[in-house]
């Protein structure tokens, strides 16, 4: 009878991996002809000066709706992105697309954003990228201080040594570098010493519960004063309330990201947030 069992549960294993398989080979497929076919899109979230209330910049985050797979959640796709190594082509569309967005609401008069890409660590690992950023930059007349690259701590942990010769570089260009999601990954305190990182993002697990949690306070407060020692900015991301918000500003965190002010918005709805308040304008 466990012999039995043992044999159902492998069936129903198999048979579940045979239709995830099938699921992603049909992502994979559909997301070969993506940017072709004109289905990726991106959004825009506002990133706001605490103390002012200043809009001071916005986070790119990559959209996707296909006809067959309907939204597909970026966690998703861009991990089989990398997986299926379509992440540098991607990757690089987001680049042109977004410094061409940059350029335009620059000649609409609406500013110079500065606007941060999320980078990968497979595109980290390839030496076209710095090269690929810098020509983007000169295609489209911007100077790099619009842009900034987020990276999370896996993505330079692949190939450490690598990814400090590729941030150099783009720090030597003048683009800015966050440290997303910090505090969720495995690497040490050193890295921060090691990699030229201007912004700490406090990861959005921390934020959740830092109004009624203490040990989530005391590590947001750690994140806050370790990046001002350390001669770096700070940004709380996914924040939701007026309560988070008060503590973050009391506390000396410099920026925020997050629902309570702006879920990411589509190009339009960006624009006209622009329009409405101007690129240095109170909240
Ligand atoms: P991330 O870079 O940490 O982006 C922040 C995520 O939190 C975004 O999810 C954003 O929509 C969400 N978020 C922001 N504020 C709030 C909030 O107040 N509440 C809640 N519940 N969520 C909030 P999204 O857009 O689904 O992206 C997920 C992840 O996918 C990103 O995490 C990033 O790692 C990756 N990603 C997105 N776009 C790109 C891209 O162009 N390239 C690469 N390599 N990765 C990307
Ligand atoms: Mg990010
Ligand atoms: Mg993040
Ligand atoms: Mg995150």
């Amino acid at each position: 009878r466990a012999k039995e069992m043992g044999r159902d549960h492998y069936a129903f294993f198999t048979e579940r991996m045979g239709n995830d398989i099938r699921a992603r080979l049909a992502m994979q497929r559909q997301m070969r002809g993506a940017i072709a076919r004109n289905e990726f899109e991106v959004h825009y979230q506002p990133q706001l000066c605490l103390r002012s209330g200043a809009m001071l910049g916005a986070e790119a985050l990559l959209r996707w709706d296909n006809p067959v797979l309907g939204k597909v959640p970026p966690n998703l796709f861009i991990a089989l992105a990398e997986e299926y190594g379509l992440i540098t082509a991607i990757g690089e569309w987001v680049l042109d697309t977004v410094c061409a967005q940059i350029r335009d609401w620059q000649a609409a008069g609406l500013g110079s954003i500065k606007v941060a890409v999320n980078l990968s660590g497979k595109q980290f690992a390839q030496d076209r990228t710095v090269p690929f950023v810098e020509a983007t930059l000169r295609k489209y007349g911007l100077d790099p201080s619009c842009l900034g690259i987020e990276i999370t701590e896996s993505t330079v942990m692949g190939d450490p040594d690598k990814a400090v010769a590729a941030l150099t570089s783009l720090k030597d260009i003048g683009v800015s570098i966050s440290l997303d999601d910090f505090g969720t990954g495995y690497s040490s305190l050193g890295y921060l010493k090691r990699f030229p990182i201007d912004v700490l993002k406090i990861d959005k697990s921390f934020v959740d519960d830092v109004t009624t949690s203490s040990s989530d306070a005391a590590i947001a407060l750690s994140v806050i004063s370790l990046a001002h020692n350390l001669h770096m900015r700070v940004i709380a991301e996914g924040v939701e309330t007026r309560e988070q918000v008060d503590f973050l500003t009391r506390h000396g965190c410099d920026e925020m990201q997050g629902y309570y002010f702006s879920r990411p918005l589509a190009v339009d709805a960006f624009t006209a947030l622009l329009r409405e308040q101007g690129p240095f304008c109170v909240i």
